[in-house]
C-alpha cells in the first residue's frame, strides 16, 4: 500500500499528529525496509517538526529493488521510445497539478524558500517536457559506407539497470535529470535519494505510479549513504551509476565503479566565481552576487562563493554588497517575507560555522557581515546562519579554495582582467563562472579561457536551463553532462550497424 499522504501544516497545527511513516517503492509496491527500521526527517527551520519517518534501508532492500528493475528491463527496453515518452509527459502533468503541494513539502523538509522550491519543481516539469519530446527524436546517425551496396548507421541502445544517487539541495530537479532520460532511453532504475530529502523523491515517484508506469521501471529505496547508497554502487546487476553530490563521495564511487567495470557519471562540488570588472554595471553585479551567493542559503553546487572584484570598483562594490546582505531576511522558507532559509542539518551548520571560523582566524580575512548562527525568537529551533561576507580574502585562503556550501561569500581583490582570470581558474573545481563587464572583447575572452562547464556574462553563476548541458570540469565532474541532449549520452550506449546488401564478401580497408 502507498504510504500515507503528507501535508504542509505548521508544527503547532501538527502537535497532536504522529508524523506519517513512508515506504520504499519496489516493483510497483510500497514496502517498509526489510529490517523495519526507519529514520526521522526533520524540518531544518524548526527541528521540532518531524516531516516523516522513512525506511532505513540496507543491502537486502537494494537487492530487492535491483531484482525488480532487472525483471522489468527486458520488456521496458522493447517499448518504443515515443510510448515511453508518454509516461513522462503524464508525470509532467501530475507535477504541474501538484506543484504547490510538492513545493511546500520540499521547503518543509530542506528549508529553501517557497519561490525556490517552486523553481525546483518547475525544473522537473521542464525536464519532463524536454525529455518526453525527445521520445520522437532520440536520433542516431546514418552515413555512407566506404563500400558499395553497404548501409551504415548508429543508434542508441539502453544500458540496463541504473543506480541513481542524489543530493538534497535540488530534491526533485536532480532526480528528474536522471530518471527521465534514463527511462526514455529504455533503462530501468533504482534511486537512493539523499537522507535529508526523501519526501520530495517520494512525491516524485508517486507521480510515476499515478502515470501508470509499469512496475519495476522506477524503484526508490531510502536510507543512508554508506548503508543504502554503497550497496547500490557495487551491486553486480547495476550497469551504470549516476551520482550527484560531494567530490569526496563521488571519488569513492568512481573508484568502486571502475573496479567493477561500470559506467559512472559524476556531478560534484564547485567553487564558483563572479568576476566584477571596473566597467561593470555595479547595481546589476551586486544583485547577481546576492542571488548567486545567498540563494538556497548558498547550498547550490553553482553558488557564487568567490567574488573577484577589480581594485578600481572594489570599495563601492563591497559597500553596496554588504548593505544588501545585511538587509536579507532569514526565516522559514514558507514565509513569503523570507529571503534566506536555514541550512539543511546540524552537520551542515557546524561545517559552515567551522569555515567561518577558519576565515576569521587562519585566513585572516575581514568579516564584513554575518558570521554567526542566528537563533532568536522564531529561529530558535532552526539551523540559521546570517548571510556572511568576507573582504580582503587572499586567492589561496581556505575559504577561497574549498566548497563551503552555505551562506558565505569571499570578496577577492584583483588588479586587472588577466589577474581575475588567473584567480578564477586557480581552484580545484570547475562548475560555473560569471563575468560582469561592459566590454564585449573581455566577455569573449572569459568565455574562451574560463575553466568551467558553465559561464555566464552579466548574470550570476546560477540559473541553468534544462535543455542545455550541465556539469563541470576538474574536481566537479568526470566528463559527462546532464541536461541537454548530452544527457542521453550518459544513459545510452551507441551501437553501430552495418548492412551489406552486395551479396558478396566485402572487406573494409583491405584492397583486393
Ligand atoms: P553527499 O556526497 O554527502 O551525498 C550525496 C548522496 O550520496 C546522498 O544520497 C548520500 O546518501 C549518498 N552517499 C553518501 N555516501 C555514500 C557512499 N559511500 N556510497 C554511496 N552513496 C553515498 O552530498 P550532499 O551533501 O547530499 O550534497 C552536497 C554536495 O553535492 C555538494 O558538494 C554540491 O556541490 C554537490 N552537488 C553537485 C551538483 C552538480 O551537478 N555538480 C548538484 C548539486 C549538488
Amino acid at each position: 500500500m502507498p504510504a500515507k499522504q503528507t501535508s504542509s501544516q505548521s508544527p503547532s497545527a501538527k502537535k497532536n499528529h504522529r508524523p506519517p511513516t513512508y515506504a520504499n517503492y519496489i516493483n510497483g509496491e510500497w514496502a517498509p525496509s526489510k529490517s523495519g527500521e526507519t529514520f526521522a526527517n526533520h524540518n531544518p527551520a524548526d527541528t521540532r517538526d518531524i516531516v516523516g519517518y522513512f525506511p532505513r534501508s540496507a543491502a537486502e532492500d537494494i537487492d530487492a529493488a535491483v531484482a525488480a528493475a532487472a525483471e522489468a528491463y527486458p520488456k521496458w527496453r522493447l517499448v518504443p521510445a515515443p510510448k515511453r515518452a508518454e509516461y513522462i509527459f503524464r508525470v509532467g502533468e501530475i507535477l504541474i497539478r501538484d506543484k504547490e503541494a510538492i513545493s511546500r513539502d520540499m521547503t518543509r523538509e530542506m528549508g529553501k524558500t517557497l519561490k525556490e522550491t517552486r523553481g525546483d519543481t518547475q525544473e522537473a516539469i521542464d525536464m519532463a517536457y524536454f525529455v518526453a519530446g525527445e521520445g520522437r527524436r532520440l536520433y542516431g546517425q546514418t552515413t555512407t559506407s566506404e563500400l558499395a551496396d553497404k548501409f551504415a548507421m548508429s543508434v542508441r541502445d539502453p544500458i540496463g539497470v541504473c543506480g541513481l544517487i542524489t543530493p538534497w539541495n535540488f530534491p526533485i530537479a536532480i532526480p528528474s535529470w536522471k530518471i527521465f532520460p534514463a527511462i526514455l532511453c529504455g533503462n530501468t532504475v533504482v534511486i537512493k535519494p539523499a537522507e535529508d530529502t526523501p519526501l520530495s523523491v517520494y512525491r516524485f515517484v508517486k507521480a510515476f505510479e499515478e502515470a501508470g508506469l509499469p512496475p519495476g521501471v522506477v524503484n526508490m529505496v531510502t536510507g543512508y549513504g554508506e548503508t543504502a547508497g554503497a550497496p547500490l554502487v557495487v551491486h553486480p546487476t547495476i550497469r551504470l551509476v549516476s551520482f550527484t553530490g560531494s567530490t569526496q563521495v563521488g571519488r569513492i564511487i568512481a573508484m568502486q565503479a571502475a573496479d567493477k567495470g561500470k559506467k559512472c557519471s559524476l556531478e560534484m562540488g564547485g567553487k564558483n566565481a563572479i568576476l566584477v570588472m571596473e566597467d561593470a554595471n555595479l547595481e546589476l553585479a551586486v544583485e547577481g552576487a546576492i542571488w548567486g551567493a545567498f540563494g538556497t542559503a548558498g547550498q547550490r553546487c553553482t553558488a557564487a562563493s568567490r567574488l573577484i572584484v577589480h581594485k578600481k570598483v572594489i570599495k563601492k562594490f563591497t559597500q553596496m554588497l554588504v548593505e544588501r546582505a545585511k538587509g536579507l531576511r532569514l526565516g522559514n522558507g514558507l514565509d513569503a517575507a523570507t529571503d534566506v532559509g536555514p541550512v539543511v542539518n546540524q552537520e551542515q551548520l557546524e561545517r559552515v560555522l567551522g569555515y567561518i571560523e577558519i576565515g576569521r582566524s587562519r585566513d585572516k580575512a575581514k568579516l564584513l557581515c554575518g558570521g554567526e548562527r542566528v537563533a532568536d525568537g522564531d529561529l530558535a529551533h532552526g539551523y540559521f546562519i546570517a548571510p556572511t561576507v568576507f573582504g580582503d580574502v587572499a586567492p589561496n585562503a581556505t575559504i577561497a579554495q574549498e566548497e563551503i556550501f552555505g551562506p558565505v561569500t569571499a570578496i577577492i581583490p584583483c588588479q586587472d582582467f588577466e589577474d581575475a582570470m588567473r584567480i578564477a581558474n586557480g581552484v580545484g573545481y570547475g562548475l560555473s563562472a560569471s563575468i560582469y563587464t561592459g566590454d564585449v572583447n573581455r566577455a569573449f575572452r572569459a568565455m574562451r579561457d574560463i575553466e568551467a562547464g558553465i559561464c555566464y556574462v552579466n548574470a550570476p553563476t546560477i540559473g541553468a536551463e534544462v535543455h542545455l548541458p550541465f556539469g563541470g570540469v576538474k574536481g566537479t565532474g568526470n566528463g559527462h553532462r546532464e541536461g541537454g541532449l548530452q544527457a542521453f549520452d550518459i544513459f545510452s550506449e551507441w551501437k553501430t550497424l552495418y548492412v551489406d546488401f552486395s551479396g558478396r564478401l566485402q572487406k573494409a580497408q583491405i584492397a583486393d
